[in-house]
Formats: C-alpha cells, sequence, structure tokens
C-alpha cells in the first residue's frame, strides 16, 4: 500500500474498505474533550470490550444464585472455566489445543515454566536473551539462575546491538547462540521486543537454539494478539504471555502459557498444585500426583473467573477478526503512520527516527519513534492533543495503532497534531 495523499477524506475511504471497521464500535474508547482519543497504548493496556460488563454480570449472578454449586450450574462452569478459553488461545499462538492452558500471569507463568524448562548442568547452564529485556524477564532469569546456586552475572548474557544501531541482527543472534554452544542452556527472548517493536526471527532462532541442544522459550506480551506466530510448527518448547494488553482483557487478566506437544508426555519437572492433576481423579484427593497429560499439567490453582471471563469476550472478538486479516491491516496502519513521519520529518527539517524495523516481518503494531533533539516536550504536545502514547527514557515515544479498533483517520489524526507540535516548535 502506498500513500499517495494524507487527507481525511482519503483516510475515511480507508476505513469504510475495512474489513475489520465495525470492531471499534465494539469497545469503549477513552474520551478526549467531548471526542474519541486517539488511543495508540494497546501495547501496554487494551481497551475494554463493550461484553466484558455483560460477561462479569453472569459471573455475579451465577455466584449470587447458586453459591459453590455454580462450579457446575453456572452457565460456564467454573470448575472448568479455563477449558473455554483454549480453543481460542490455541488459534492465536498456533498451537494444538493439549499445548495451551490459560493461568496465572505472565510473570508466574514464566517461572513455572523455568522450573522445567531451565535445568542447568555441569556446563550448560547459561541463559541467552535480548539486550534490555523487560525488566520483569531480567529479573525472573536472574533469580531462577540464582536458584540454582548460580551466578547470574556470569551466566545471564544478552544479545546486543551493533554499534550505532538501535535493533538486533537475526544474525548476531544466531551468531551468539553458535558461540555459547554448549554452555547455553536456554534461549528467552520476547516475541516482539517491548521498547524497539523488533519482532524476532521465532523459527530461525529455534532452530539454532535446538542444533546446539538447548531448549528456546518466548514471552509473547507483545506479540500474542499483535502478529501472526505457529509456537508448534516452529518447535518452539514453551512459551508465555499476558492477556490485557494486545488481548484486551483488563488490567492483570490472565496469563497463557504453552508448551509443545514433544514435553507433554516426558514427565518434566514442575511445580504442581492440584488443578495439573489429572481431572477424572482430582477429587479423590489421593495424595500421589498425577498429571493431566497436556499443557493443564502444569497449572497449580483453579480458575480466576472474573479475569477470564473477560478474556472469553475477547477471545471470541479475536475468533471473529482472525490475526492473518488483524496482521494485514497491522501492517497498512503502521505503513501509514511511518510515511507521515517521514513527510513531516521533510517539512519541518527534524528527525523523528523510527528504530523499529522497516520490514513487516519484523514488527508487529508497534513503532518506536527516536525523538532527536526534542524529547519529552514532544510528547507532552501531543497528549495534550488527545493523543495517547508513551514515552519511555531515554527518548522514545512508542505508538501501537492497534488493528481490532484503531482506524486510518485515527493515524491521520496522529499526524495532525504531530504537525501542530513540530510548527510550535
Ligand atoms: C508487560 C510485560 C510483563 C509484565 O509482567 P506481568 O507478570 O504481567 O506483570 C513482563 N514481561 C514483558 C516482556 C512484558 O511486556
Amino acid at each position: 500500500m502506498t500513500f499517495p495523499e494524507n487527507t481525511l477524506t482519503s483516510a475515511r475511504q480507508w476505513d469504510a474498505e475495512d474489513p475489520l471497521r465495525s470492531f471499534r464500535s465494539e469497545f469503549r474508547i477513552p474520551q478526549h474533550n467531548g471526542s474519541d482519543a486517539v488511543y495508540f497504548t494497546g501495547n501496554s493496556l487494551g481497551l475494554q470490550p463493550k461484553a466484558a460488563e455483560a460477561a462479569l454480570k453472569q459471573e455475579l449472578e451465577d455466584w449470587a444464585r447458586f453459591g459453590v454449586e455454580g462450579h457446575f450450574e453456572a452457565k460456564h462452569p467454573w470448575y472448568s472455566y479455563h477449558e473455554e478459553l483454549t480453543d481460542g488461545a490455541a488459534k492465536i499462538v498456533g498451537a494444538r489445543n493439549e499445548e495451551v492452558v490459560m493461568m496465572n500471569q505472565l510473570t508466574s507463568n514464566l517461572h513455572f515454566l523455568l522450573v522445567s524448562f531451565y535445568r542447568p548442568k555441569g556446563k550448560r547452564v547459561k541463559i541467552l536473551t535480548e539486550q534490555r529485556p523487560f525488566p520483569s524477564d531480567t529479573y525472573a532469569l536472574a533469580s531462577q539462575i540464582a536458584f540454582h546456586g548460580l551466578d547470574p552475572k556470569q551466566h545471564l548474557v544478552e544479545v546486543q546491538p551493533r554499534k550505532g544501531e538501535h535493533i538486533l541482527r537475526t544474525e548476531d543472534i544466531l551468531a551468539k547462540i553458535n558461540e555459547l554452544g554448549d554452555e547455553l542452556a536456554l534461549v528467552l527472548i520476547g516475541g516482539v521486543q517491548f521498547y524497539t517493536g523488533q519482532a524476532f526471527a521465532l523459527e530461525a532462532i529455534t532452530a539454532k537454539a535446538h542444533e546446539v541442544g538447548a531448549i528456546a522459550g518466548f514471552d509473547l506480551a507483545h506479540a500474542a494478539g499483535n502478529m501472526p506466530v505457529q509456537l508448534h510448527d516452529w518447535n518452539v518448547d514453551f512459551a508465555c504471555w499476558c492477556t490485557y494488553k494486545y488481548l484486551n482483557s483488563g488490567p492483570g487478566s490472565v496469563g497463557g502459557a504453552f508448551v509443545h506437544q514433544k514435553h507433554l508426555k516426558a514427565n518434566v519437572p514442575r511445580f504442581a498444585g492440584w488443578w495439573g492433576h489429572d481431572k477424572n481423579t482430582r477429587f479423590r484427593m489421593g495424595p500421589e500426583f498425577s498429571p493431566m497429560p497436556t499443557a493443564e499439567g502444569w497449572q497449580v490453582s483453579n480458575a480466576a473467573v472474573f479475569n477470564m471471563a473477560i478474556h472469553r469476550v475477547s477471545l471470541e472478538q479475536f475468533g471473529r477478526a482472525g490475526m492473518q486479516r488483524l496482521g494485514t491491516k497491522a501492517v497498512q496502519l503502521t505503513g501509514y503512520a511511518e510515511a507521515i513521519i517521514h513527510w513531516l520529518n521533510g517539512e519541518h527539517k527534524v528527525n523523528l527516527e523510527i528504530i523499529t524495523p522497516m520490514e513487516p516481518e519484523q514488527r508487529g503494531c508497534q513503532l518506536s519513534i527516536f525523538a532527536h533533539g526534542m524529547g519529552k516536550d514532544l510528547f507532552d504536545k501531543l497528549t495534550k492533543q488527545g493523543i495517547s502514547l508513551d514515552w519511555r527514557e531515554p527518548n522514545v515515544i512508542r505508538m501501537a495503532p492497534v488493528p481490532m479498533y484503531n482506524s486510518f483517520e485515527d493515524v491521520f489524526r496522529f499526524g495532525e497534531a504531530l504537525n501542530v507540535s513540530l510548527s510550535k516548535k
């Protein structure tokens, strides 16, 4: 798609032709001076689906009406609530149903999966991650290394970008895996980097990790619901994600976990709890743990129904929208935003550098803009005009035009606000 013109009329024309256009009206959009704000922070907290309210109310009513019997009598029985989410979640991450379970939250799932899949032995002790991962991941990885009595300073390795570059080259990631070789126990990187918006080559990274005898796991916080992934076919060992970013399931909502089929019957060590026990014999309450033969075997606790009620609504929407169509629209929205930014750079003789890769397969719907010489002042000017973005030190503005509910008109209005902000410099 090229953008020969940038007018409100053309943006509205693209919206009219957008097969996903009706989804916007299914969300509550924050207001600014009496009209819809331009909400480009769905990468931090996705917007509320209108249907979330009724879904929550249903559970409150069933609780009031049935008490404990709601475990079996509720419209969506609480006993097996998580099972209703599996099919939709598996489609989003390209998994078989038995490989996916919705449970806990992101960092807790990361820990549970590391217990199973980070098993340092002999000289094979190192974990490779990306430069500047999200701090929670660094804390989790370092604490797991220390938990095994090893030194995180020595064994947690970050792939660094080349001098003067912001993003990582796939060839450098693969070379680092090769270099660590038989000292490498685990590769654990983000699916999409939270700061730069770079989407990593998960399939190639997985293959290379396996080639040197290491495990490959991914944190899909910024990838799940943002870009199509195929965890099963790519042979990924494990993955985890949250649902409050692109998956619109509300603050702190339930997390997801993926364990590849090949590990399901292998009696992998894990931290166990009663909900991971075979459901056919769970209520015999015997002393011996006999795990579910699926990813559900990693569950420790019973389902967090109120969180899951909203996630159920969200998964239903993703099922209707489809990851492929969302991916196509993401490329169009970010391409349009990119064209506007380049044009304004020329108009105003400024340097707003997009550090997110240009290639569609190397990004989702986030653009990270390095604001040379302008900094937070520019961000504040945009915020005052009703553009919801976020600011990351030292000098990056992140924007995420989300294909589920953002429009081409949103991108146009962002461009107008940016033009005004730069004019008043
Ligand atoms: C958002 C995010 C988290 C947050 O972790 P929670 O356990 O959900 O609070 C962790 N890691 C990454 C990469 C994230 O983007």
